[in-house]
């Protein structure tokens, strides 16, 4: 799976959509160019902003300069950890080994080990002050053991920043012990939270390169060999769980905002009946702003 200007990396069709979004990862107002694939609904970021290796200098800025988001505050990300320690208990029923993809300052790795996990990461953008800490490693998975066998892999928010999404999964899963699960999370580009938020969706980044739905992924964890695959029914952070079927739209909100700007009339009109095709489209997964797959590997 390449970032292409011409297809649709997913499933190669050439019908695309473009259109410019508001970068949140940027000063206030850059912007960047999506593509929509208009056969299968898959997006991706093109021209591309970065290339693999100004990603993980961008990913190491972030750690180590915490205050500049709220999503990098340190107990806030132990919290949303916890949410996801609970969902892979909830999947497993037994506390075993488990790896991190992707681990950051391995905050995940952290609240997993103190619920009895055996738990380990790696990222090639771990902070220098946690190297040294035998559970978190600053690589990538190319580098790990191939002997090196766990019960549970996890990417949390991940696939969305990597330059080749699909082969990573496919090095993850020859990590997943036989029986074993693969969990990835990401971003949800069908989504109700997406087509509210227009262009200034909190998800549009300069280093999220791929916009990924549950069919996309689906499909990829299918093409990986893996079983019982389900995409989870909420989002894993606290007093954010959504629903996973889509909500009616709300025309009153529109109605409030035509009232106070009527040159907007139209737009606001365009907007709800956006918010009921999208409904309409994906009234299994409309509600999740982010969501989470798992697939086990055959025994
Ligand atoms: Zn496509």
């Amino acid at each position: 799976m390449q970032l292409d200007g011409d297809r649709c990396p997913a499933c190669r069709a050439s019908r695309l959509k473009t259109s410019s979004v508001v970068a949140s990862d940027m000063p206030a107002g850059y912007e960047i160019e999506i593509k929509e694939c208009g056969a299968c609904g898959f997006a991706w970021q093109w021209p591309p902003q970065r290339d693999l290796e100004a990603s993980i200098q961008h990913a190491k800025t972030r750690y180590t300069a915490p205050q500049n988001s709220e999503y990098y505050k340190s107990d806030k990300r132990e919290r949303v950890a916890l949410e996801q320690v609970l969902f892979v208990e909830s999947l497993t029923h037994r506390l075993g080994s488990l790896l991190d993809v992707g681990a950051g300052d391995g905050t995940f790795v952290k609240v997993a080990a103190s619920r009895g996990w055996s738990a380990a990461g790696l990222d090639p953008a771990a902070p220098e002050e946690i190297i040294g800490n035998p559970s978190i490693r600053q690589t990538t998975l190319d580098n790990l053991g191939a002997e090196e066998f766990f019960d549970l892999v996890t990417l949390w928010d991940v696939i969305e920043h990597l330059d080749r999404p699909l082969d990573v999964l496919r090095e993850a899963v020859e990590h997943v012990k036989p029986g074993g699960w693969l969990v990835v999370e990401t971003g949800n580009f069908q989504s109700m939270d997406r087509v509210k938020a227009g262009s200034t969706w909190w998800a549009y980044a300069a280093d999220h390169r791929w916009y990924f739905a549950p069919p996309v992924v689906e499909k990829m964890l299918t093409s990986l060999g893996l079983i019982n695959i389900k995409c989870g029914d909420r989002v894993l952070r606290p007093g954010w769980q959504g629903n996973k079927q889509a909500s009616a739209p709300w025309l009153g909100k529109h109605i409030k905002t035509a009232l106070a700007r009527p040159h907007h009339a139209a737009r606001e009109f365009h907007g709800y009946m956006q918010e009921w095709a999208a409904k309409d489209k994906w009234p299994l997964w409309g509600g999740l702003s982010i969501f989470n797959m798992v697939g086990q590997r055959r025994l």
